[in-house]
């Protein structure tokens, strides 16, 4: 297989042999995200990075995953000027004209209001997962481009250990967008047929877990199901429990 810099992240993650390999590409950008954002690039330094950080702030997990990264320093300065345009825009705004009460027959309707758009705008954003977004389908274009290209990519795609439900919807859905037609059926079938054979299988490891805490089985053998709810968490829940939390 030829190894082009851009095909290497796709490649390493169907070769990880997690139970959903773009889960795994994923978890891989998000941490070269958190990393762009606050690790040794300083990218939080640069004026206009900084401008993007203090409009869009982030969301919960990447403010915890932000917080978890070993520069406090760098969280204080992103998050002073983050809450000084925060002061700024929401004390601008509340000067606006305050809501009226709801007519008798208007309850439902959501008060306009400067306040709740910038805030409703904060909540939509986050600077993480914008960069994430950028290079995220271009990743899952390389999968489709591997696909219709390698004959060893092929292989590879129909030994994995399927996907997520999700990112089995992502490629279910940018695959007639993306392949050709000669490829476009058998990728789908392939896909769905993969998607639904090893989601059962994991399924199974699950029940065989519950079964194991039944006194009655706890003399045969754990087969696959140690791990069980940690691989059954990534194919429902799109997410790789790290091996120390296990
Ligand atoms: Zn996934
Ligand atoms: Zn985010």
């Amino acid at each position: 297989m030829k190894e082009k810099i851009y095909t290497i992240p796709i490649q390493d993650a169907f070769a990880a042999g997690c139970e959903c390999p773009v889960c795994a590409m994923y978890q891989k950008l998000e941490e070269n995200a958190i990393n762009y954002t606050i690790g040794p690039g300083a990218s939080y330094m640069e004026e206009d990075i900084r401008e993007q950080t203090d409009g869009q702030g982030f969301c919960r997990k990447h403010f915890r995953d932000l917080y978890t990264y070993p520069n406090k320093m760098g969280l204080a300065l992103i998050l002073k000027t983050h809450m000084d345009k925060t002061i700024r825009e929401l004390e601008k705004a509340a000067e606006a004209p305050l809501p009226s009460p709801n007519s008798m027959f208007k309850k439902q309707v959501k008060p306009s209001s400067p306040v709740i758009d910038y805030v409703e705008g904060l909540e939509r954003e986050c600077f993480v997962c914008g960069y994430i977004r950028q290079t995220f389908e271009s990743y899952l274009r390389t999968i489709f481009y591997l696909y219709e290209r390698e004959e060893e990519f092929r292989q590879q795609f129909a030994q994995s250990k399927g996907f997520c439900t999700s990112h089995y919807k992502d490629l279910f859905c940018l695959a007639p967008k993306y392949l050709n037609k000669k490829f476009l059926e058998p990728f789908l079938r392939e896909l769905n047929g993969s998607y639904l054979e090893n989601f059962k299988r994991v399924r199974d490891d699950v029940e065989w877990f519950i079964c194991k805490n039944d006194y009655r089985y706890q003399d045969e053998p754990w087969k696959n199901a140690r791990d069980a709810l940690q691989r059954a968490l990534t194919k429902t829940g799109s997410i790789i429990i790290p091996e120390e939390e296990t």
